[in-house]
């Protein structure tokens, strides 16, 4: 049977829609989760090289059960709306997965960013942000974009001063959005969180035997072999922690340009650096070349990790896949259509919503840290305990009054209150809700007879808390 193509946003309504009909809904809720409340669509114009340019950019709101909501913003000229509309269903889906208390949003600007310079990529980024302020479509207690593809520290800290001059007086500026630099009121370990989410995703993975036997995998990480698809900034830092701390092998390198292969291990330092200077992995003295291309997902392997876009595994290749399990690091790399041939082949797919979850999760640990206006280093933590006291103490309160579970997790309230440093503290603070959401989902997963894999468990989860939030609300 030929297999027909689904588009992204297609996809994620209908692996929603499947977790959902398992599920016992009040009539009507489960369309009013599916779909997205609004997306803005702008288009402006910037004066660039003797002319005037015209961008089209674009910030969806899914679903603001909770707020402010959350979602990075993607440079690409790929952006469409329909994809601005999916990614932020699938903001809404994680951030209740792992109890971040946000509701789901996303944004995008058409441009392809390598080809303007850093000046003008300010110029684009600040009138974008100011038509964004203009609608509270940037706001620290309505709308927090982060970095998405394409869009990093630095364009973060742009928007942040963009933001920071159109309202003055707003005491809590800083925290219109995550993923700042250190020195402009970011958390240390926010670049690396979802390249760390993904490692600490797989640690607790192979902590579960039964799961592990599922994918016919055994052992630790290890001598584990290793595909990842895209050395961005997920995909590096996720590579590069796996290679370095667990031994793990990366034995296959997916790129724009082609492909390295290196069946003892690729360098993921070295090559990163090799792309930085070149421009691609063409060239690169530590594995071999080859310009196949997405085909190389397909080699045998028992971790493959597809870190760059979405709908990369579809109808057409998921049955010629030879990895044991797949950790979706993008957001959406397998479709629909994929992820019911993979189920039958055995493939353990470990979904996006919970294995990219990293970075939201360290973006809510800087905004709450921006709100509080407490510096979580060492050197200052004598000063500051009581308050840190009374605000673990202050959020513990509103989460019972709101019968709300969102708290701060126990590693994260602990290494807060001890005085840990910055780093350390987000680092058991994403440990800690790695491993706790994985647990709420293989429990799902393999104590309901309907839920056949762990995609459709994290929807189950992040539905029914989702639900709740609407029935406490009273609609
Ligand atoms: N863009 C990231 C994501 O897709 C991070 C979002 C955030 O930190 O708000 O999850």
């Amino acid at each position: 049977m030929a297999a027909h193509k689904t588009s992204f946003r297609d996809s994620v309504d209908r692996m929603f829609t499947h977790a959902a009909g398992l599920m016992s809904l009040a009539p009507g809720l489960e369309e009013k989760i599916r779909v997205c409340n609004s997306t803005y669509t702008v288009r402006f114009g910037v004066r660039l090289r003797g002319q005037i340019h015209t961008f089209t950019g674009y910030r969806s709101v899914h679903s603001e059960h909770m707020e402010p909501v959350k979602g990075g913003i993607r440079y690409s000229l790929d952006v469409n709306q329909d994809e601005v509309e999916a990614l932020a269903a699938l903001m809404t889906y994680k951030c209740a997965l792992v109890e971040v208390p946000f509701g789901g949003s996303k944004g995008g600007l058409c441009i392809d960013p390598r080809a303007w310079n850093e000046e003008e990529l300010e110029r684009i980024t600040r009138r974008f942000t100011y038509e964004l302020s203009r609608r509270n479509l940037i706001s620290p207690s309505q709308n927090v974009p982060a970095p998405d593809m394409g869009t990093g520290e630095r364009e973060m800290a742009w928007m942040a001063d963009a933001y920071k001059r159109l309202h003055p007086d707003d005491i809590n500026a800083k925290a219109c959005v995550t993923g700042k630099p250190r020195t402009a009121g970011g958390i240390d370990g926010r670049v690396e969180a979802t390249g760390r989410g993904v490692q600490y995703a797989l640690r607790e993975v192979f902590r579960h035997d039964d799961v592990m036997k599922r994918a016919g995998l055994s052992g630790d990480l290890g001598g584990k072999r290793v595909v990842v698809q895209g050395l961005g900034n997920v995909g590096y830092h996720a590579a590069q922690f796996l290679s370095a701390e667990d031994g793990s092998l990366v034995t296959c390198v997916i790129e724009r340009d082609g492909v390295i292969r290196n069946p003892k291990g690729i360098n993921i330092d070295a090559l990163r650096g090799h792309i930085q200077s070149t421009g691609g992995v063409k060239g690169f003295a530590g594995g071999d070349f080859t310009e196949d291309g997405l085909r190389a997902l397909e080699d045998e392997c028992d971790i493959l990790i597809p870190a760059a876009v979405e709908s990369v595994i579809d109808g057409d290749n998921a049955a010629r896949l030879r990895c044991k399990l797949i950790i979706e690091a993008a957001n959406g790399p397998v479709t629909a259509d994929a992820d019911e041939i993979l189920r039958e082949k055995g493939v353990v797919i470990i979904p996006d919503m919970y294995a990219n979850a990293g970075g939201v999760t360290v973006s809510y640990f800087e905004w709450v840290k921006n709100l509080s206006q407490i510096s979580l280093g060492r050197l200052e933590r004598r000063h500051e305990e009581a308050r840190a006291r009374m605000l673990v103490e202050e959020l513990e309160r509103l989460s019972a009054d709101t019968g709300l579970n969102w708290t701060l997790s126990k590693g994260f309230k602990e290494s807060f209150l001890t005085g840990a440093d910055e780093r350390e503290l987000v680092r058991s603070g994403l440990d800690d809700t790695m491993r706790t959401s994985f647990q709420k989902m293989k429990e799902v997963w393999l104590n309901n007879s309907k839920v056949h894999d762990m995609r459709t468990a994290a929807y189950v989860v992040a539905i029914r808390r989702i639900s709740n939030v609407y029935n406490s609300l009273g609609l």
